[in-house]
């Protein structure tokens, strides 16, 4: 159900009753539907407004993909320069081209790129292209990892179990996945000992973003890179949300370790809806014959192509990934000191671009361990934060943009504060 504990303004109450009329939820994506329900009205740069008059330092950024800030200029012009010359013509262009090059330019170790629309869609092209290449049809993949919601990548834990996460999901889309958990090198060793001639590829996020933003620990990518090669099986790294934002490699050049094949969304594109699958010409290649079905109307249209171009040129250019380093860190340490100053048990940890904020003191290293932290109690704190100017959700993830400077730093401390001077916490 919505989340109703956030005392909304009367024209988001309004809107919010129209939408539920025509809109299950009233959102279209059910992530949102325990997200704060005011409607927004226009967002620039860190900050988002709402319908009713009330401002948000945004630390949600549209779930990642607006690391440089709400509407940049030099993307949106792009963009709509280029889409007055024609939207999508069913045939090749030379921005296709451009965004390609550059792409493969900032990742550094892909030799080629295909664009799709989400990042769910792409995380499918890599694993058919890895079972293609291989012949074989298994996948390992890892407990509190996300790669889109469709039947055979979206899972739940039950009891210990990870099988379906919704009604209407086939049970038997997910047998082909073995589910491990993350950060353990000798359990991929024994997975792969079992099952290594039927595994085609070991798929992660580098960091594992979407589960209390943890790290790798010191010599395990490394070490599932040496066991996929020994195994010939596809290494995939699902940067969708790690991509361009921890830098412009993203998590495989952050650890110095490259996949095989990788996808890319979110940031990529400047908060337009563009995802890519990057990967080495003896694997990619497979789509260039025909051997392997990559399709999608609207790959490669002029406005993904544009907007990727801007954006990527602009973080060649001008790469803003100390600056966003910086705030982050100054930021982890404010709202960690003010955790203190009120007796909280406050946590934050993670990387500076994207952390994660919960209670508890635990030692976390995988899905598993960041279950004894009090999970229930930050996503309590998020409803108040929001009534207090803050655009964060329950999951405790924040993301930092280009454009989170001074101003929003000082904003962001003096809101938290008042949240937990208020009873909140
Ligand atoms: N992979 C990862 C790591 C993600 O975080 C997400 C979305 O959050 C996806 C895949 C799916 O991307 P999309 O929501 O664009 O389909």
């Amino acid at each position: 159900m919505p989340n109703d504990s956030t005392r909304l303004g009367p024209r988001s109450a309004e809107l919010r009753r129209r939408a539920a009329a025509r809109t299950p939820g009233g959102v279209h994506s059910n992530v949102r539907l325990t997200g704060a329900q005011e409607f927004i009205e226009r967002a620039k740069g860190a900050w988002l407004y709402s319908v009713d008059g009330r401002d948000y330092v945004d630390y949600l950024l549209g779930q990642g993909p607006n690391f440089l800030g709400h509407a940049p200029d030099h993307v949106v012009d792009a963009v709509s320069d280029a889409c007055r010359r024609g939207v999508i013509f069913g045939g090749q262009h030379e921005l296709e081209v451009q965004a390609s090059e550059l792409v493969c330019r900032a990742v550094g170790w892909a030799d080629m790129i295909r664009f799709g629309v989400s990042g769910t869609e792409v995380v499918q092209g890599a694993l058919r292209l890895a079972r293609a290449a291989t012949g074989r049809t298994k996948v390992i993949r890892f407990e509190g990892h996300y790669h889109g919601w469709l039947d055979n990548v979206l899972t739940a834990a039950r009891d210990g179990h990870w099988g379906v996460a919704t009604k209407g999901q086939v049970a038997r889309h997910l047998d082909d996945f073995i589910v491990l958990p993350w950060n353990d090198a000798e359990q991929v060793a024994d997975a792969l000992d079992r099952h290594g001639e039927q595994v085609a590829a070991v798929i992660m996020e580098p960091v594992m973003i979407n589960a209390g933003v943890i790290e790798p620990l010191p010599g395990y990518l490394e070490a599932v890179r040496r066991l996929c090669d020994r195994h010939g099986v596809v290494l995939i790294f699902d940067e969708v949300i790690s991509g361009f934002r921890l830098g412009l490699g993203g998590g495989a050049e952050r650890y110095g370790v490259p996949p095989d094949l990788a996808t890319y969304g979110k940031a990529i594109a400047g908060g337009f809806p563009v995802a890519a699958l990057v990967g080495r010409a003896e694997l990619m290649s497979r789509f260039g014959t025909g051997e392997v079905n990559h399709s999608g109307t609207f790959n490669g249209s002029v406005m993904a192509t544009a907007a990727v171009a801007a954006t990527v040129t602009s973080l060649l250019e001008d790469p803003p990934y100390e600056r966003v380093a910086k705030h982050g860190r100054t930021l982890m340490v404010g709202l960690r000191d003010l955790g203190i100053e009120h007796g909280l048990p406050l946590r934050v940890e993670g990387l500076p671009a994207a952390f994660h904020v919960s209670f508890g003191d635990a030692e976390v290293r995988d899905y598993r361990t960041l279950q004894r932290l009090d999970l229930a109690r930050y996503e309590r704190l998020s409803r108040v934060l929001v009534e207090h100017g803050l655009w964060v959700t329950g999951r405790g993830v924040w993301y930092v943009s280009a454009c989170h400077g001074e101003e929003e730093l000082d904003a962001a401390l003096t809101r938290f504060e008042k949240a937990l001077r208020d009873g909140a916490g």
